[in-house]
């Protein structure tokens, strides 16, 4: 057996599920993995099952299996992008993972709230192709997204280092940005959080140079989350969101996608 091999067979990864082939995770149609853990926890959630590391709903699969069910996806697929929870997290088991999927000639994609140590997780940006970076922690999303509390019952994530700076995910962006590894920024507007106005304006100054770089805004949507009815409160109108849509495409050359 070769050491690729042996690598691949020995090493597990918490897997919360796979969709064989989605059109929504990326450029074209990718199959897209979704693991298990989140170092963050947003009240808006739609995932919120994937927010512990430890679950009865994932399972422990080594990264041959993986690679099979990417290859089964193959050829209608241009690559592979991983989800969570936060991706990041697993970098260890991502590297030889996207090493082998890049062989197959398949891009890959990580879908990340930004949060993480960038000098940690190098080896893994380096084998990444993309990123579709969550833009968070402007304004008060302490509340929103790093109170603890902002759980069902579910365990908690002690074991996992919690991001204590605000911005780091605006830096990290400002990196990938640099290694032309970025496809698409989103931003989910919530109102009674942060401004809107000004988190919007800091994104476009921070992609202005990169116009490739797609904006993705994204109405909430109290459907789904853990507080329908709270986060029903803090919904924008559709007309509040295509101002702000409005205000970004007064200020940017950057395309964006509005999604109600
Ligand atoms: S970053 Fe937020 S929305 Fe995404 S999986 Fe983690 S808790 Fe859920």
């Amino acid at each position: 057996m070769s050491k690729d091999n042996e690598i691949l067979d020995n090493t597990y990864i918490s897997l919360h599920r796979i969709i064989p082939f989605a059109n929504v995770d990326g450029s074209g149609n990718r199959c897209s993995i979704f693991l298990q853990g989140c170092n963050i926890n947003c009240l808006y959630c739609h995932n919120p099952e994937t927010i512990p590391l430890n679950s009865n709903d994932a399972q422990r699969v080594n990264l041959t299996y993986l690679l099979n069910r990417i290859k089964d996806s193959m050829p209608f697929i241009r690559g592979i992008t991983v989800s969570g929870g936060e991706p990041t997290l697993h970098y260890q088991e991502l590297i030889p993972l996207f090493k082998e999927v890049k062989k197959l000639g398949l891009t890959c994609y990580l879908d990340s709230n930004g949060f993480f140590n960038y000098d940690k997780i190098k080896d893994l940006i380096e084998v990444t192709d993309k990123f579709l970076f969550d833009i968070k922690g402007l304004g008060n999303f302490e509340k929103l997204c790093f109170d603890y509390q902002n759980k069902d019952g579910k365990e908690d994530n002690k074991q996992i280092e919690k991001p204590q700076i605000m911005f780091r995910n605006l830096e990290n962006l400002k990196k990938v940005l640099a290694l032309s590894k970025v496809e698409e920024v989103r931003l989910v507007h919530i109102k009674g959080f942060y401004d809107p106005f000004e988190t919007v304006r800091i994104i476009s100054e921070t992609i202005k140079e990169y116009p490739e770089v797609l904006f993705k805004l994204i109405r909430v949507h109290p459907k789904g989350s853990r507080d329908n009815d709270y986060i029903a409160k803090m919904t924008p109108t559709i007309q509040e969101h295509n101002d702000l849509a409005e205000y970004f495409k007064s200020i940017s050359k950057n395309k964006i996608v509005i999604i109600n």
